[in-house]
């Protein structure tokens, strides 16, 4: 298990236990830890933390979901969408991004020739807050490290953060999304490209803004060609 696997599952709360390990010969392969060690049985890979969201009461936001919402898409995405939290309608299907804001995603996603399928969707939060208000600081908190891990497990090569909350969030700033969008960030140490768009929720009340999220996603586009093509 790597280090950052460890941080992660001692930030949950969860017990760690380490197996010792066998001295490894000279020149052997070093531990790969994030996505690899995911297939060798570590604890924290994706399936088995949505075991873990799925029962998680570290805020206060478990008392009245219906169920979590963890994620959803491939495991091994090259573009990550990342939203803020559940609604009525995700809180009650535990997916992700569903009804008329998730066809719009999808209609968005589309445009740059992806299936929805094939990216992953996830939340800043697991749970929804009541009448879907902003998340709390200590909401945010309590969640984030399942993020964090779902981030590092997926690897992206793009993120993009949709609305404000996401966008604010991701980059540890209050500039107001105006101004987070339409600019090319870099999230982590793997310093993955991160863009700011417009929530579809949003763009579905003020449909005069889609040409903006247009340009958001054309700028997404253009930074992936330019570094991985
Ligand atoms: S919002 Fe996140 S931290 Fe809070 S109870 Fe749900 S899963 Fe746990």
């Amino acid at each position: 298990m790597s280090p950052l696997c460890r941080r992660y599952l001692w930030a949950m709360g969860i017990d760690v236990w380490v197996r010792r390990a066998a001295p490894r010969e000279a020149g052997g392969a070093p531990d790969p830890g994030g996505r690899a060690g995911e297939a060798d049985g570590d604890p924290m890979g994706l399936e088995a933390m949505r075991r873990t969201v799925a029962v998680c009461t570290k805020c206060e936001l478990h008392r009245g979901r219906t169920q979590t919402v963890f994620g959803v898409g491939d495991p091994h995405a090259e573009w990550l969408v990342i939203g803020e939290a559940p609604g009525a309608e995700e809180d009650r299907q535990g997916e992700p991004f569903v009804g008329r804001a998730g066809q719009l995603l999808n209609a968005m996603l589309a445009a740059l020739g992806l299936r929805r399928e094939s990216v992953y969707i996830a939340n800043i939060l697991k749970c929804r807050p009541p009448q879907n208000r902003d998340p709390r600081p200590e909401e945010v908190a309590s969640c984030e490290p399942y993020l964090m891990r779902q981030i590092a497990l997926v690897a992206p090569k793009v993120i993009l953060a949709v609305g404000r909350i996401a966008g604010q969030n991701l980059l540890k700033t209050t500039t107001p999304i105006g101004r987070l969008r339409g600019r090319v960030f870099e999230y982590g140490e793997a310093r993955c490209p991160l863009i700011v768009t417009y929530h579809p929720a949003y763009l579905l009340r003020s449909p005069r803004e889609k040409h903006k999220a247009w340009q958001d996603l054309l700028l997404a586009k253009k930074v992936y060609r330019e570094r991985y093509r």
